[in-house]
């Protein structure tokens, strides 16, 4: 297709990637990004004609563009189970103006605005946990702007409170403490910050730059200087959109129901999406039938930062997919058709699979390049031996980097992280779960399992060598 549209040979677009260290056949897919060099190598100017070609690696060009004007943060809440994630969305949703009057919070859609009294306002993901935030990272849609990682100040960093660290890390995403239970006979909310601290996490009382609040979901304390630390952090990253433009969006999720047909949660990135608009999202298409917010409202349209159940797709695309408005029904069914076939062709070969040997070449023009990894290994003890032999290999060209780490079994959260970081894990001793597996091989991730610290060790020093730029 791509040879035809420039009036190349197929052939010699094969041949220039092959020297990019490519290997594809003839009816391969390639990613956008490398279309786009293909077509600048071949002399040709690349216009993308619909945003929608571009859904993974959204462009955020015009964010920050004269028409771009501020937009509310869009806030996850992670950290470990039973720490008080889901209580602490529902004390949340309580700040909101108008909650329980009329045109409150009433639905539950995936996520929620809240109003405040001052007007500003608030969109928090209502899924807690890290496995929403990683399945939409996994699939190229940061739409986190904030992480508020909740921590019970009875029980302290655990797992999963390290898990989410990690997670926002690797999305770059700031986090916000929120030290809970502080009702607790038993909480010691300083020793949390001391704990933070080993995992590089400064509280700005101690002249770091993370904002610790204590509060207590159940008594409903301290929730306003969360909501002040949110809005000061989402000053500081000055979020903007361009509102007056066509929309495009990421799929919060999506059910089909039984009255409604196909109903997909869909928060509104830029632009500003309305009734009557034709969609693309994943491999389902449809014209916007509805708008409906978590008010149980009918809105005409949704700007930037906007949560809404649009009804009216011919299918119920995945948590994490791009949606986006297209010109017209023959676009959209030709996108779709497109990526249905892509679709196909990934469950037979994975494309974008991220393995060692592709790492190598994706890293082919960086400065200081960087491995990354995950390590996952059968106790805590193996665990830091291997990242304390690992962070010793690199030298000042290469490096290994290990955005995670911990003692058990290989889960689909790892795999996530893995995707979205485009890194391999690395299991010592230990097995990835079925589910993991299956997820690992649709999403192209690759796993290695070791039983000997040499040859984990042997592996990644021959990998980083590859990485050495060729002695000239
Ligand atoms: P999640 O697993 O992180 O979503 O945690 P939940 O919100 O389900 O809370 C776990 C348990 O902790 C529940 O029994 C809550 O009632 C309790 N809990 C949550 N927040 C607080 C709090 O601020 N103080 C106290 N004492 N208990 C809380």
């Amino acid at each position: 297709e791509l040879s035809n549209r420039m009036a190349v040979r197929a052939v010699d677009i094969i041949k220039m990637l092959m020297k990019q260290g490519m290997m594809l056949k003839i009816n391969d897919i390639i990613d956008t990004d490398t279309a786009e060099l293909v077509a600048h190598e071949f002399g040709h100017t690349v216009r993308r004609v619909s945003e929608s070609d571009v859904m993974e690696g959204f462009i955020d060009s015009d964010d920050h563009s004269d028409d771009a004007q501020p937009r509310p943060p869009v806030v996850a809440v992670m950290g470990h189970v039973d720490h008080g994630k889901t209580s602490l969305l529902d004390a949340l949703r309580s700040s909101d103006v108008a909650t329980g009057e009329a045109g409150g919070i009433t639905q539950h859609i995936g996520a929620y605005q809240v109003r405040l009294p001052s007007d500003e306002r608030i969109t928090f993901l209502d899924t807690p946990g890290h496995a929403a935030f990683s399945a939409m990272r996994a699939r190229g849609a940061n739409v986190t702007d904030i992480v508020v990682l909740v921590v019970a100040a009875d029980d302290g960093v655990m797992p999963q409170t390290i898990e989410a660290i990690n997670h926002a890390r690797a999305a770059k995403t700031p986090i916000i403490v929120a030290i809970n239970k502080i009702d607790k006979p038993g909480a010691k909310p300083q020793n949390i910050v001391n704990e933070l601290l080993q995992h590089e996490i400064v509280a700005e009382s101690l002249g770091g730059e993370t904002q610790i609040v204590e509060v207590s979901a159940k008594n409903r304390l301290g929730l306003d200087n969360l909501i002040e630390a949110i809005l000061l952090q989402a000053e500081v990253l000055d979020l903007r959109a361009n509102p007056d433009r066509t929309a495009e969006g990421v799929v919060i999720e999506s059910k089909l129901d039984k009255g409604r047909g196909p109903v997909a949660t869909v928060l509104v990135k830029r632009g500003t999406l309305k009734r009557g608009d034709i969609v693309v999202a994943g491999s389902s298409f449809g014209r916007v039938r509805a708008l409906i917010n978590e008010r149980d409202e009918q809105l005409a349209e949704a700007g930037p930062s906007m949560p809404v159940e649009i009804l009216g797709l011919d299918g119920t695309p995945d948590p994490g997919e791009a949606i986006a408005v297209v010109e017209n029904d023959a676009r959209a069914r030709e996108i779709t058709e497109y990526r249905q076939r892509v679709r196909r062709e990934k469950q037979i070969a994975p494309v974008g699979a991220v393995s060692l040997s592709d790492m190598m070449s994706k890293l082919a023009d960086k400065k200081v390049k960087e491995l990354q990894l995950i390590i996952k290994a059968d106790v805590q003890g193996s665990t830091e031996a291997i990242v304390g032999s690992l962070e010793k290999i690199g030298n000042e060209e290469v490096r290994a980097r290990i955005i995670h780490s911990g003692a058990g079994a290989i889960t689909e959260s790892d795999v996530q992280l893995a995707k979205g970081s485009n890194a391999p894990i690395i299991g010592f001793n230990v097995r990835a779960g079925k589910q993991a597996r299956d997820l690992a091989e649709r999403e192209g991730v690759e796993i290695r399992y070791y039983a000997i610290i040499y040859d984990l060790l042997d592996d990644i020093k021959g990998v980083l060598s590859g990485m050495l730029a060729p002695v000239q």
